[in-house]
């Protein structure tokens, strides 16, 4: 019966889940794609066999741990001081964070926020077009998919700064779209991409996700 019982207790600590959050909270302009974009993230999650919460509510950050945190088409300052403590808490001791689109947006008043944890803010965009990206490093799991030139509808964010001590996975306009780091033990990955609800539609575009969770999963 001991026996049993340690053997159970060792099975269940090995299979301890990964544990995904994606937030989608929105106190500035909402993107009419966000409920689209959360089924596909959480689909793409749980491909990755992880046990994904999707929600509106920051509060979130606080009660868990979490393996990675994404931040979908969030904007304005959803974070009060105990949830950016968690957040910070979370990435430095390992936590993957994956920002999307208007993540962006998001948290202007929080330095660590755009300067470490995403690397720049949105300042401005031109309305939806066509535009080719350059796929400048395809040794990543989010872009090795990916041609060199990928043509594709999006909103094309203009940032304020280029981000610091990222590796520059994409362009577009002569100025980066996409982009990684380490940040302490933890990893974040950002894509300018996934305004428009056909861009959650694109096969290339959910495996270009789908790589940058992967890799901040480490
Ligand atoms: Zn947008």
């Amino acid at each position: 019966m001991v026996r049993c019982i340690v053997l159970c207790l060792f099975l269940v600590g090995c299979n301890q889940q990964k544990r995904a959050l994606v937030l989608s909270e929105t106190r500035g302009y909402r993107h009419a794609s966000i409920e689209t974009g959360v089924q596909v993230v959480a689909e793409i999650a749980r491909e990755l066999d992880l046990d994904v919460i999707t929600t509106e509510d920051s509060s979130l950050l606080c009660d868990e741990k979490y393996d990675v945190v994404v931040f979908l088409n969030t904007s304005g300052n959803i974070l009060n001081e105990e949830e950016r403590i968690a957040l910070k808490q979370n990435i430095q001791s390992g936590c993957g964070f994956v920002g999307v689109h208007s993540a962006a947006d998001t948290e202007y008043e929080w330095d660590w926020y755009g300067e470490k944890l995403l690397g720049a803010w949105f300042v401005s965009h031109p309305p939806v077009s066509e535009s080719m990206i350059e796929v400048v490093n395809r040794e990543h799991p989010s872009t090795s998919h990916l041609p060199e030139k990928w043509f594709c509808v999006d909103e094309w964010y203009v940032y304020d700064r280029m981000p610091d001590g990222a590796t520059i996975l994409m362009n577009v306009n002569n100025h980066p779209i996409a982009w990684c780091s380490e940040i302490g033990s933890g990893r974040s990955f950002y894509t300018g991409r996934g305004h428009p609800m056909s861009s959650f539609n694109e096969t290339d575009f959910i495996n270009h996700i789908k790589g940058g969770i992967a890799w901040v999963l480490q």
